[in-house]
């Protein structure tokens, strides 16, 4: 019987952390300011879910839309010089011209609040993080949350995108997990699947991880947040039947989704107010 891994109760614990750092702060909180690429429905519907949930927890947000790189960068800068801004988050899809390279290059850390500049995973990757990437931290949280035990574990993560897989391979190793990272170059996804006591995913493929590739002591993590061409979704990187067949799951939605804009919101407070 699969322990469905929820994220409701983890989330409610670190927004009232967040909250609480903006009702102590002696200063009125600095706003998050969020970038969002014109004409992506989801992003845009994402965005507004992120700023009803900062207003509630008494952290003001703006929204920025942008349609380009040049917008995109150019608005990065004013932002990192404006002092009533503390944390600038750049929602995905970026705008196609724009390189994820320079938009590290160019945010402030003390403001990344996805902790995606070079500093910041420079941090991460030296131990010492500041801001880490939300969704890899959430994702580490749920495990921790449910007391896994990482130090030694075969952990197997399928993607290594900047955003997710690479910074969860940091934060793992610094828990001492035996680590495997599979990606499109992967010869036999379901080879190197099949010894990990602990499956995290983060490919944006709906069901690319089948019920057959995993098994009944399995941990599965499961970051993906899909929508099929037809609207169908949010859908899983793992196929629905997973939740029937490992030992815990994490279900999307309901799962890593609502502890990252939990942590999100955490880290949005920290900036906010300089506050920990
Ligand atoms: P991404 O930038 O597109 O990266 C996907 C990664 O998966 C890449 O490293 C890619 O390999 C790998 N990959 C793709 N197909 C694969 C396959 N068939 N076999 C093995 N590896 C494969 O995506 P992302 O931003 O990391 O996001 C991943 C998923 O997490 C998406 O569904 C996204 O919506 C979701 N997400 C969820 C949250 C949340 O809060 N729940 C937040 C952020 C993202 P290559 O490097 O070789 O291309």
């Amino acid at each position: 019987m699969t322990e469905l891994w929820l994220g409701k109760e983890l989330a409610k614990e670190i927004r009232a952390e967040a909250q609480g750092i903006i009702s102590r702060s002696s200063i009125p909180p600095r706003a998050l300011a969020i970038l969002l690429s014109a004409g992506n429905a989801e992003a845009q519907d994402y965005t507004n879910f992120i700023v009803k949930s900062a207003e509630q927890i008494g952290l003001p947000a703006q929204v920025v839309t942008v349609d380009s790189a040049k917008a995109l960068f150019s608005a990065i800068k004013e932002m990192a010089k404006n002092p009533q801004i503390g944390g600038i988050l750049v929602q995905r899809p970026y705008p196609e011209d724009a390189e994820e390279n320079q938009l590290q290059a160019l945010l402030p850390p003390e403001k990344d609040v996805d902790g995606l500049s070079f500093e910041n995973l420079g941090r991460l990757f030296s131990y010492q993080p500041k801001y880490m990437p939300c969704t890899a931290e959430a994702m580490l949280r749920i495990m921790k949350y449910h007391r896994l035990e990482l130090a030694g574990k075969k952990v197997t993560i399928v993607g290594r995108s900047l955003a997710v897989g690479r910074p969860l391979w940091a934060l793992l190793l610094a828990e001492h997990a035996t680590i495997t990272v599979c990606h499109t170059r992967t010869k036999n996804l379901a080879k190197e699947v099949a010894p990990a006591e602990v499956l995290c995913v983060a490919a944006g493929k709906a069901g690319i991880i089948t019920p057959d590739m995993v098994n009944a002591n399995m941990i599965v993590v499961d970051a993906g947040y899909n929508y099929l061409p037809d609207g169908t979704g949010p859908l899983g990187d793992c196929h629905p039947q997973v939740g029937e067949t490992a030992a815990a799951y994490t279900p999307v939605p309901g799962g890593v989704g609502a502890v990252t804009t939990a942590v999100l919101l955490l880290h949005g407070a920290q900036a906010a107010t300089g506050g920990k």
